[in-house]
């Protein structure tokens, strides 16, 4: 079976699990190319439901995560998204295809923050091989910080364990309305995804299920150990 074959056949599954539902995330797990982000010995296992290896002791996530990701941020086409975790650049191009590709007059962008150059640099890499890095901004840095230069953001995703309390600038950087999708809780066991949802000065904080990342690792998170 070739890699689409295998693409359609997970979101098939995905489907029927009842994690992907909305149109626009199904078409953007239908057509953004994983194998494409990913080392080359796990290419095999890119349509396999399960998180990978991609370097610097950092994983992807398992594609039921990102579908879940996406949905709970509700993207919208012309979305401006920050996003904390860069990783191989997969996740950030699923959230491209859907707020900007094909679509220039209201194109959104994706910015997206990588602690380590290394794997900043291959993502870009992944990025510009398939298309998406016109959508999407790498910066090397502390993501707990956000990224003030293009604050405030409609949806900011973070991809790596937060602690409790949340990373203080992430809220402030969000507009009204806006949607932070974050992982938080303790570092070397299980974590919950939230969904925070701003109202003027005022956060609502939805959990929605149990989880396990990778530290997010900076000032307002876990130390660097
Ligand atoms: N979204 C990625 C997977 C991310 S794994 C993908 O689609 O492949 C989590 C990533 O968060 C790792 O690459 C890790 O280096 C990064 N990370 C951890 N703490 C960070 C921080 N404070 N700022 C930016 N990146 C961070």
């Amino acid at each position: 079976m070739n890699y689409e074959e295998k693409r359609k056949q997970l979101v098939e599954s995905l489907k029927e699990r009842g994690i992907l539902t909305q149109e626009k995330v199904i078409n953007a797990m239908l057509k953004v190319p994983r194998e494409q982000f990913l080392p080359e010995n796990v290419q095999d296992s890119a349509y396999v439901d399960t998180p990978l290896l991609i370097g610097s002791e950092q994983t992807i996530s398992a594609p039921h995560m990102n579908a879940m990701m996406c949905e709970i941020l509700n993207l919208k086409k012309g979305d401006k998204v920050l996003e904390v975790g860069t990783g191989s650049g997969y996740h950030a191009s699923l959230c491209a295809e859907i707020v900007a590709a094909n679509n220039s007059k209201t194109s959104g962008h994706i910015y997206t923050i990588e602690r380590h150059e290394d794997l900043a640099e291959k993502a870009r890499e992944n990025m510009r091989r398939t298309g998406y890095d016109k959508y999407i901004t790498v910066i090397v840095g502390d993501g707990t910080l956000g990224y003030p230069q293009e604050a405030p953001y409609d949806k900011i995703l973070v991809t790596a364990a937060s602690p409790m309390p949340i990373p203080p600038p992430l809220k402030q950087q969000l507009k009204e309305g806006g949607i932070l999708c974050i992982p938080a809780g303790s570092r070397r066991y299980t974590q919950n995804l939230y969904k925070i949802t701003r109202k003027g000065d005022q956060f609502k904080k939805d959990k929605i299920t149990g989880v396990r990342f990778v530290s997010l690792i900076g000032k307002y998170g876990f130390d660097d150990s």
